[in-house]
């Protein structure tokens, strides 16, 4: 331990990385009269504001307007197809004004609550002292009461031949051209969203996989969205293991283990992430992480060190932001306040942007027929060709699903593939938390027309 005889501020609360989770319980403990500081080495807002969701959602946007194109004609418009130019480069500036105006908006929601924001590398100098680095300046170390890790998580880049020339998902935002072709490694969130983008974007795009897609969703589901992308052009290569890249000028070669060999533009691995957990040097405050490298927590999300916290993304699954922006409020309530924020944990709603879209909450059929039985499980379910779709020439499909159990059939999953899924299913998941049976949903009188009242009339 080194001898701490410079320390520049003392605080009741330090948050270590400024994200969804880490923001929010900065503000939170700060409006509740705790002298606060957070300490970020890179943006404001973490990985959903910056190189996830909100960036992914907009990239989502523009991949979908060629569909709307599409339809456009059978509803009377008509244009020169010539006319119609994509510029990357003109969406990516778009993008990165708005994730600008987004971190200052995060800047001024901390210093409005008088918030100490430090900009650098945090590492532990033992229990209650940080390290704050930044490169142009001299290093910091402040005192913390409490200290709160929510560093989040960073990808995944797997140990084979060349894999530098791959890029991870952070890379995507800020690519300097489309490539005309992509492989993409993966088969989860971000593997099956980047497909359904590139692909959107004209990009040729071939999905190569170790197992299946999307593998603890529910299947019936997963099959619909991967009969949708086949057609919409995405070559999926299943089962394979991507064992060596090589590059030659602009372009890249991907060797497989059954042999096959592919040229590419791009190769973008979206095989998991790791906890980020450099140069945090958390064997200085002897913080215990778990066997798979995620720090271990109890029910309060403290660490073996009772006055040292952490939670969202670093301390594993689920890895969504409203569950991580909900441990923050549950961990400020509980600290600083009355305790009465508490975790949902039964009905977590959650959507992958692909195209179609899907949106789920609840269990998948196969794992509510493991947890319950087949006796005790009815499902119902409808696939449809969307009203919109007709004029438009457009054979996609919407498919929705309701898991239900037991004689009074409470809806224990719901699963809606199709335009709007996540809608849906964010207000499915408010009847859910509320005890919802399917005899309440048949209660409920339809709005016409709308694919949502497909919903209501299941049978
Ligand atoms: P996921 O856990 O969704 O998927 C990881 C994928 O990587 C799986 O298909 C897995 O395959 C594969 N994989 C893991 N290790 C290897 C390996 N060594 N070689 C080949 N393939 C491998 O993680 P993502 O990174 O896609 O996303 C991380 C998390 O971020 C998600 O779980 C989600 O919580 C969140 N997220 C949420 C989004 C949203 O809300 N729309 C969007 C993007 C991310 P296998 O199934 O065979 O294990």
């Amino acid at each position: 331990m080194e001898n701490i005889v410079d320390i520049q501020d003392k605080f009741d609360f330090v948050v270590i990385g400024a994200g969804s989770a880490g923001v929010r319980a900065a503000r939170m403990a700060a409006s509740m009269g705790q002298k606060t500081a957070v300490i970020e080495r890179a943006a404001l807002g973490g990985t959903c504001v910056n190189i996830g969701c909100v960036p992914k959602k907009l990239f989502v946007y523009a991949s979908q307007f060629p569909k709307h194109f599409h339809h456009a004609k059978g509803y009377g418009w008509s244009y020169d197809e010539d006319s119609i130019i994509f510029n990357w480069q003109e969406l990516v500036k778009h993008k990165n004004d708005e994730i600008s105006r987004l971190n200052d908006i995060y800047a001024k929601i901390l210093t409005d609550n008088h918030v100490t924001i430090y900009t650098g590398h945090a590492s532990f100098v033992d229990k209650h002292h940080i390290r704050i680095n930044h490169n142009d300046k001299n290093d910091i170390i402040i005192h913390a009461d409490k200290i709160l890790i929510a560093t989040g998580c960073t990808p995944t880049r797997p140990s084979i031949k060349g894999a530098e020339y791959g890029m991870v998902s952070d890379d995507m935002f800020y690519l300097e051209k489309l490539p005309t072709s992509a492989i993409i490694v993966g088969g989860g969130y971000i593997a099956c969203e980047f497909a359904a983008i590139l692909n959107g974007m004209g990009v040729n795009v071939t999905l190569a996989h170790r197992s299946q897609i999307l593998r603890n969703f529910d299947q019936e589901s997963v099959a619909c969205i991967t009969k949708h992308m086949q057609q919409h052009g995405i070559i999926f290569k299943m089962p394979v293991n991507i064992i060596e890249l090589q590059k030659t000028n602009n372009t890249i070669t991907a060797v497989f283990d059954n042999g096959d060999v592919v040229t590419t533009d791009l190769v973008l691995f979206a095989t998991g992430r790791h906890p980020y957990l450099d140069r945090l040097a958390l064997n200085n405050a002897d913080i215990k992480c778990n066997d798979k490298g995620y720090i271990n927590v109890d029910e309060n999300f403290a660490t073996n060190q009772q006055h040292i916290f952490a939670l969202g993304d670093v301390i594993g699954v689920p890895q969504l932001t409203p569950y991580a922006i909900r441990q923050a409020m549950v961990l400020t309530s509980r600290l600083f306040d009355d305790g009465h924020q508490k975790m949902a944990h039964e009905f977590l709603p959650t959507a992958i942007f692909t195209y179609p879209e899907f949106g789920t909450v609840g269990l998948s059929e196969e794992h509510a027929r493991q947890y319950y039985g087949d006796d005790a499980i009815k499902t119902y379910k409808t696939s449809y060709r969307p009203m919109k779709h007709i004029l438009g020439n457009d054979d996609d499909r919407i498919m929705m699903k309701l898991v239900c159990q037991g004689h009074e059939e409470k809806i224990i999953g719901a699963h809606i593939v199709g335009d709007n899924a996540a809608e849906m299913v964010q207000m499915l998941a408010i009847s859910m938390g509320m005890g919802a049976h399917k005899s309440d949903i048949d209660a409920t009188m339809a709005l016409h027309p709308s694919n949502g009242e497909e919903l209501v009339t299941l049978r």
